[in-house]
């Protein structure tokens, strides 16, 4: 069975795994096949399930509200996680894709999320992207209006460099929980531009999204070096797959990511449970970072 972790020493429990809905709409499932999924990764411990409201430019919320919706009791055995501050242009009266970070639009977004997921809480609720015109004290006046009114229970940001994090911290009353960043062996640099130290220093558990890239491990040419590498790990291990190896060596990181799985395939997000009892050696990690930057360390 998974492990649960907790994402911050006043932060909620969520599995040590990730199931991701940004692709939900490509895997075309009706509302009972979704469910099934659903259902699934629920039983192998997998109780986390990671949303946006532009995913699938503003549709996935729902299909997957249509699924709970089903059988409504699932929500008591599940955390929801959602993001606002991103506006595409996907959406009628956005001429040009932009980011958005107004007290009222976080509280709009996140009122709209419930409504989609069919649920009256989220767990977690996190600002996409970074804002330049982001008003720190306007972000916290939306997070402690949605905390008092119970629609959202923990808060965090996504793709936050560490001062963005700070920043934003100061003017809260309750501690961010998490930031959710891209983390996989072909993009490194959260791993030493500070924004994990950062995670590792406040005790929060960063959230790793893309660790297989979003699929280019397996397909781009260039990195047949690093499936080789991650091959060669795999029969050190003992690893059925190469993608058991990247999830492994993401956890292996000391700030305790959650790696995010992006498959609608329950058979990979199955197989992605045995990472968690897979430990490289320093030797094993340093190799795969290698032959995935293409050089060896100073
Ligand atoms: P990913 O795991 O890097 O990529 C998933 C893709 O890889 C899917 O298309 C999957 O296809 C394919 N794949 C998996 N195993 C494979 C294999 N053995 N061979 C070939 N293809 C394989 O994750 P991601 O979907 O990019 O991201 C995961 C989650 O992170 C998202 O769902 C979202 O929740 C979150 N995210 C957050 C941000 C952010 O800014 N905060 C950005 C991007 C994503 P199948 O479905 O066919 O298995």
């Amino acid at each position: 069975m998974l492990n649960r972790i907790k994402l911050a020493p006043q932060g909620p429990e969520f599995s040590r795994l990730i199931c991701g809905y940004w692709r939900l709409l490509e895997w075309g499932m009706s509302p009972q096949k979704l469910l099934t999924f659903i259902e699934q990764h629920i039983e192998l411990g997998i109780t986390t399930a990671d949303h946006a409201d532009i995913y699938g430019d503003y549709a996935c919320e729902k299909a997957f509200g249509d699924a709970i919706r089903l059988k409504p009791s699932l929500r008591q055995r599940m955390e929801l996680v959602s993001k606002c501050g991103i506006a595409t242009t996907a959406k009628p009266g956005n001429p040009i894709g932009h980011y958005i970070t107004d007290r009222n639009h976080i509280v709009h977004s996140a009122e709209q999320s419930l409504s989609h997921l069919h649920t009256d809480y989220l767990d977690l609720l996190l600002i996409h992207r970074p804002d330049p015109l982001m008003d720190a004290d306007e972000v916290s006046e939306a997070f402690v209006a949605l905390h008092k009114s119970g629609k959202v229970r923990h808060f965090g940001v996504s793709n936050f460099t560490p001062a963005q994090f700070t920043l934003l911290q100061s003017r809260l009353p309750f501690s961010l929980v998490t930031n959710q960043v891209e983390i996989s062996p072909i993009h490194q640099p959260a791993i030493l531009d500070g924004t994990l130290d950062q995670c590792q220093q406040l005790r929060i558990k960063p959230m790793a999204w893309s660790c297989l890239g979003g699929g280019r491990l397996f397909s781009d040419s260039e990195f047949q070096p690093l499936r080789d590498e991650l091959q060669s790990v795999a029969q050190e291990i003992g690893a059925e797959t190469i993608e058991q190896v990247v999830f492994a060596w993401i956890m292996r990181l000391p700030s305790s990511p959650l790696p995010i799985i992006g498959s609608g395939k329950i058979e990979r997000v199955s197989s992605a449970l045995k990472a968690q009892s897979l430990v490289l050696n320093r030797q094993q990690w340093f190799r795969i970072r290698k032959a995935a930057l293409g050089y060896d360390v100073p």
